[in-house]
């Protein structure tokens, strides 16, 4: 995204132009984008060449999910719905890992028949169920259990997953009663330990950590893992203020872990390949003006782009066309529900914004469609891949006849 002649931009296509013709609120995603990330992720840690599983769960769309997997990329799924959309897209099952602390019998059900990579347990409970499960259809499974290390993310306190209080994984004593559980089982195959502890890190010393309590359980088994899958996690600068991730450090760390084993990593990223892809564009319904600030209200609101108001994340906010004219009030982006929560940001000297003019919110490509809904019956937005020249609907926006 750039300005070119002081008009907001993506892969050259203004985005009044897009307005004008698919009108707002819109999802538009950069196909470049989406490539460099790609790329870009492989070349961190090309010399391990793990297995990139994409995070379906940060986007859903199928189109897109299909160009992910022309890269080569699996998929990292946390349901029967994001197994089946994976599918679709054309995901090879033998690249596929399902997380999650609560798959009903229906969803391990499907997942063995599938015969997708791994089912990552997170239960004892869970790893009985899949026993049962595969010893009637006579087949043997092959799974991961995913390991709370009790590592603090130093993130966000909603989307921190690695700590001994949060609900995923299981911890040392359970994680050493499974694996002797599973040498006793001929249906489950037991193949890798999986990690996760959180979102949007953008500090590696979160992973060393992860990393030394890994290695040092593995010490403590004799069991042999296949894969170590590391999860996802991986943060994207939000705004100026924050640091990149230091990703020569990350890979550092796990080749020194690398160094006395034999195994295959697997990594499960989402926000890092799609979060700065994609611009939520909008439209200034109304302004409003109150003692201390102005009410910017636009045509997106908090079912379009959930994050804000869910976890208080705030997105760089732009005008379409930029003037030099600055507004002396603050200004306070909100949308349209009848929710106090639905506000995106507040923003002081924020150029002179008139009803009409279109805003541009940023970096909305993972957590931003697929936590949408359709609250106070509003209509999903439509989302468009933007390729060089072309611009293609990825998606319809819905009606209201979808809806009634
Ligand atoms: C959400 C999730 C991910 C992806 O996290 P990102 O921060 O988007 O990279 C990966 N693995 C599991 C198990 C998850 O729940």
């Amino acid at each position: 995204m750039k300005y070119i002649n002081k008009k907001l931009t993506i892969e050259n296509i203004g985005f009044q132009k897009i307005a004008n013709k698919f009108e707002t609120p819109c999802y538009c995603y950069s196909y470049s984008k989406l490539e460099e990330n790609i790329n870009n992720f492989k070349k961190n840690f090309k010399s391990f060449s793990p297995l990139i599983c994409f995070a379906v769960k940060s986007n859903t769309n199928v189109n897109l999910i299909r160009e992910i997997k022309k890269f080569g990329l699996g998929a990292d799924v946390v349901s029967i719905g994001e197994l089946m959309m994976a599918l679709k897209a054309g995901i090879n099952p033998n690249k596929i890992v399902f997380s999650g602390v609560g798959k009903t019998s229906s969803e391990i059900s499907f997942a063995i028949k599938k015969k997708i990579l791994l089912i990552n347990a997170e239960s004892i409970s869970e790893i009985k169920e899949i026993n049962r499960i595969a010893k009637l259809k006579r087949k043997k499974v092959q799974v991961g259990i995913r390991l709370n290390p009790n590592t603090d993310a130093k993130t966000l306190s909603q989307i921190s997953t690695g700590k001994k209080e949060n609900k995923f994984g299981v911890n040392r004593k359970t994680f050493y009663e499974i694996i002797k559980y599973c040498k006793n089982s001929k249906n489950i195959n037991l193949k890798c330990l999986s990690v996760h502890i959180g979102s949007q890190i953008l500090n590696h010393r979160p992973y060393e950590k992860m990393l030394n309590v890994v290695n040092e359980i593995i010490n403590k088994t004799n069991h042999e893992f296949e894969f170590i899958d590391l999860g996802g996690g991986m943060g994207i600068p939000y705004s100026e203020k924050n640091k990149k991730l230091n990703y020569k450090k990350y890979n550092k760390a796990i080749l020194k872990f690398l160094k006395k084993r034999k195994v295959k990593i697997i990594f499960e990223p989402g926000r890092s390949i799609i979060g700065d892809t994609a611009t939520l564009l909008t439209k200034v319904i109304y302004i409003k003006d109150s003692e201390r600030k102005k009410f910017i209200i636009l045509d997106a609101a908090m079912n379009d782009l959930m994050r804000p108001a869910l976890y208080g994340a705030e997105h760089r906010t732009l005008p379409v066309n930029k003037s030099n004219k600055i507004s002396k009030k603050t200004y306070e982006f909100v949308g349209p529900i009848c929710e106090s929560t639905d506000k995106f940001i507040t923003l002081k000297k924020f150029q002179k914004l008139k009803e009409k003019d279109l805003v541009a919110i940023c970096d909305v490509g993972a957590y931003g469609m697929s936590l949408s809904s359709n609250y106070n019956l509003r209509p999903k937005a439509v989302e468009l891949l933007i390729k060089g020249s072309k611009i293609n609907v990825i998606r319809k926006r819905q009606k209201h006849k979808n809806l009634i």
